[in-house]
């Protein structure tokens, strides 16, 4: 992996448009801060190499590198990443009225892993009117206070590095594709450290096609709505073209062409719909609004999984081939569309020693997912 400072970063990075705003950077030392949905360099930094650059999941990431890491295997065509299993899943609440995003897999596993003490600490992300707010949550209740996704980016990662500074050693992440490239650059340990110790001890992957950018996106809800009133916003699968906002009383929709423009250009390059690196990834079901789908990745996700099954927490079914097949579709269809445009803006393993990559892979697979 190539590591510069923290000033190409900005360069390269933040001023390019590729910031995705995922917190990794933000929090490890005193030059980044994320403020209301944009992550900014507050001072230059000397240090020819540094964790801000190391851990960006839009500086180097290579992805044999995190496949043998994480799998022991080289990155391969299969648009869903290396998986287990697929299953279709459904929490089941030991909480009432909790506001579910879909059938509540992720806020169920979370709390188990918590109560179970497998983990000691878990970063969610709440929020305060629209702004997404990263969280560290000890208590297994109040995971279900965080429960709903939050459509604009976040930083979520910042509370992971304070969880590792002050101290947790088991740290359970719930995080989108990005935020999960960012938390797998870092526990590479790029950059050799010696008392190095990857304290992810679970990742539970969201899928994601687009955020919104944070600032754009709020002054055109709170001109329709009382952001106070908001309980929880849906974009429900094709062919339906809206999002959905629940309101204290009833629903309305707005039209996903509006909501489109709200998209950062940083998510624009983005390969990974599924969350590919992570121990499970969670996702909704298509025709099923009460279900989510679940990949089981890893054997530390898989047994998460079969305790949630053996003491009745988690209701799993057999997932149809036809919602496979679709899935499968979309991340290719996504995977293609952030490797053109990775090759169009020369981000896609370049050669030059002085240019940067956002993105490297063996070209022959590379081929076979654009072709
Ligand atoms: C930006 C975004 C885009 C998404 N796009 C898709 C998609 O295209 N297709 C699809 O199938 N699913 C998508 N999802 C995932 C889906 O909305 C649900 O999160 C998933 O199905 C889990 O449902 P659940 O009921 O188990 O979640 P819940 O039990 O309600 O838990 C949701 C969890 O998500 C976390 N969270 C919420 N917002 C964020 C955020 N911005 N960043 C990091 N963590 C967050 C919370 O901490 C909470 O733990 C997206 C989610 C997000 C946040
Ligand atoms: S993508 Fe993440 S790590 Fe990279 S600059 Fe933006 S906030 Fe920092
Ligand atoms: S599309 Fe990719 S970059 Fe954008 S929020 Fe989702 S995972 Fe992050």
């Amino acid at each position: 992996m190539r590591i510069f400072g923290s000033n190409e970063m900005a360069a390269d990075v933040i001023q390019r448009g590729l910031c995705v705003g995922c917190g990794a950077c933000v929090d490890i030392c005193p030059y980044f801060r994320s403020y209301r949905g944009r992550t900014a360099m507050l001072f230059p930094c000397t240090l020819p190499k540094g964790k801000c650059h190391a851990f960006c999941p839009r500086a180097e990431v290579d992805l044999d590198e995190l496949s043998l890491q994480f799998f022991g295997l080289s990155y391969g065509d299969n648009p869903l990443g290396t998986y287990i299993s697929v299953k279709a899943a459904r929490g089941i609440y030991p909480v009432q009225n909790a506001s579910f995003q879909a059938g509540g897999t992720v806020s169920v596993l979370a709390w188990l892993a918590l109560k179970n003490r497998h983990i000691e600490v878990a970063v969610l992300t709440d929020r305060e009117g629209l702004l997404p707010v990263p969280r560290l949550v000890t208590d297994p209740d109040d995971v279900f206070s965080c429960a709903s996704s939050k459509y604009t980016a976040a930083p979520t990662l910042s509370a992971f590095n304070k969880a590792v500074r002050e101290g947790y050693k088991r740290i359970g992440v719930v995080a989108t594709p990005c935020q999960v490239i960012g938390l797998a650059q870092r526990r590479l340990n790029p950059m050799a450290e010696s008392d190095f110790m990857d304290c992810a001890s679970l990742v539970i992957g969201l899928f994601c096609t687009w955020a919104v950018d944070f600032r754009s996106f709020e002054p055109y809800i709170s001109g329709r709505f009382a952001v106070e009133g908001i309980k929880k916003m849906d974009i429900p699968p094709p062919p339906a073209q809206v999002m959905e906002v629940y309101l204290e009383k009833g629903k309305a929709e707005l039209p996903l062409n509006d909501i489109r423009g709200f998209i950062p250009a940083g998510c624009s390059y983005c390969w990974d719909m599924t969350a590919e690196f992570s121990d499970l990834s969670v996702g909704a079901l298509e025709g099923r609004p009460d279900m989510n789908t679940l990949i089981i990745r890893t054997e530390r996700g898989q047994q998460l999984v079969w305790q949630a099954l053996k003491h009745g927490y988690l209701q799993v079914e057999e997932l149809p081939v036809e919602n496979l097949e679709h899935l499968a579709e979309a991340a290719k269809n996504k995977k293609k569309r952030g490797l053109m445009k990775l090759k169009e803006d020369g981000l896609f393993n370049t050669d030059d020693p002085a240019e940067h990559a956002c993105l490297r892979m063996m070209p022959e697979v590379a081929e076979k997912i654009i072709t």
